[in-house]
């Protein structure tokens, strides 16, 4: 998870500075799991105003210090991430979420890209299936 130095440091390069409560969002958001919700974040910093938690949200995303990832049951969750484009994988039975990237993934959405004529703007892609620790607990 990236560290709140690593993060002010990507939102300076946007022009953006650390104010107060995006400090205090940035915290809550360290101290909650892998993947979160806006309603999580809204109760682990009540000192900061909801429309604020999903003006921040957004800010993030958009500078590359948030996620989104698309949980097996087609809610959206928000994640801290490092930066950088990649996909997830999603255990469906502990809901444990984990980056990947992947070069041939990438040139086969480009070929599909020229096949289609589409230009691509945007893409995302989440793997479910069970994490390595799910599989290897016996079968109930
Ligand atoms: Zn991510
Ligand atoms: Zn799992
Ligand atoms: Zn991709």
């Amino acid at each position: 998870m990236p560290a709140t130095e690593i993060i002010e440091r990507t939102l300076a390069r946007g022009g953006y500075r650390l104010t107060a409560p995006r400090r205090a969002l940035l915290e809550a958001m360290q101290d909650l799991d892998d993947h979160f919700t806006a309603e999580d974040v809204v109760t682990a910093a009540p000192e900061v105003g909801r429309a604020t938690v999903f003006r921040t949200l957004r800010l993030m995303q958009d500078i590359g210090v948030v996620c989104q990832v698309v949980l097996d049951d087609g809610s959206v969750a928000y994640r801290l991430t490092s930066g950088g484009h990649h996909h997830h994988m999603v255990c469906s039975q502990c809901g444990a979420v984990a980056d990947f990237t992947s070069h041939d993934i990438e040139d086969v959405l480009q070929q599909l890209a020229d096949r289609t004529g589409y230009e691509i703007d945007a893409h995302r892609l989440e793997m479910y299936g069970r994490c390595p620790r799910c599989r290897a607990l016996p079968d109930e």
